[in-house]
């Protein structure tokens, strides 16, 4: 099936989806993004990506390309024409296509990308019953890792570090040693009592949805949250550690650097959190 990319303005089939080579995002990485799960050919938890969206584009002085309402309708309309049933609509805002200059350009439009992909909750469901293995990295991203941009080189490297060590996910560690988050994800251990904890947001986390949403699961499932960061030393101990993102809803991490988290197998907390996340994402279908 041919699948079809919005760019600025138009529907046009992936495979002749181009940009400007004087694009600001290519060029200078200028640029935000969201990531959004799509559940049975609808859109979930579509109002939190766009407010993130919108913090994200403030926090970079970037002008929204669009009003929330006709980009609401361009992305039901990607999901329509790429006929998603399960997917990820991905959305890029740029500051648009300049002569190359680090200070922003005047006058010019922002740049506006919008791609669908499949994904497929079945697999994983099933990787979550093994879980996944963690290697832990320093963090060497900058000041503002709670505005979702586009500059995710550092992210990137951690994640191939990652995955030459054999593991599904990075784990970032400050310069104190301890977990800030993943490389493309948000971290999280089970305390005493079952207790959820992860690192409060700060400019140094990514205020992710999933997160938020695992707080909402959380709660109706009885469980106490504590914000807080935590040491590597700490998570290694833990009974349980997992990570929570748009793609992964909440997956087990039943190994990092190479040593058994509890038992090494999922644990019961991770695997209720997953369990719920998929049924609020069928719910919203
Ligand atoms: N942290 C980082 C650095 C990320 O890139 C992501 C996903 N883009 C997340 C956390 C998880 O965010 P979300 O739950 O909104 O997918």
């Amino acid at each position: 099936m041919s699948r079809t990319a919005y760019v600025n303005g138009q529907y046009v089939p992936l495979s002749e989806a181009l940009v400007n080579i004087e694009d600001r995002g290519y060029q200078f990485s200028d640029g935000v993004y969201e990531g959004i799960a799509v559940r049975h050919g609808v859109i979930c938890d579509l109002e939190p990506h766009l407010d993130r969206l919108g913090r994200s584009m403030d926090g970079i002085q970037l002008e929204a390309p669009m009003a929330r309402a006709p980009l609401r309708l361009i992305l039901k309309e990607v999901v329509r024409r790429n006929k998603t049933r399960d997917g990820f609509l991905y959305i890029q805002v740029t500051r648009g296509v300049a002569k190359r200059n680090h200070a922003f350009p005047d006058f010019v439009p922002p740049a506006l990308t919008i791609t669908c992909h499949r994904l497929d909750f079945d697999r994983l469901i099933t990787l979550a019953k093994k879980g996944v293995a963690a290697h832990s990295t320093p963090d060497i991203r900058w000041g503002r890792c709670d505005l979702k941009t586009i500059s995710l080189l550092p992210n990137i490297l951690a994640k191939q570090e990652a995955s030459v060590a054999g593991a599904f996910e990075a784990i970032m560690l400050d310069g104190d040693g301890y977990v800030t988050e993943g490389s493309s994800t948000n971290i999280w251990m089970v305390g005493a009592d079952n207790t959820l904890i992860t690192r409060s947001t700060s400019d140094n986390i990514l205020p992710g949805i999933a997160r938020h949403i695992v707080k909402e699961i959380a709660g109706e499932l009885d469980l106490s949250i504590e914000t807080r960061a935590f040491s590597l030393k700490e998570a290694l101990a833990a009974r349980e550690v997992f990570l929570t993102s748009t793609t992964s809803c909440a997956m087990p991490i039943t190994i990092i650097d190479g040593k058994k988290i509890g038992d090494g197998q999922p644990g019961k907390v991770a695997t209720a959190l997953l369990k719920s996340f998929v049924e609020r994402l069928d719910q919203q279908a």
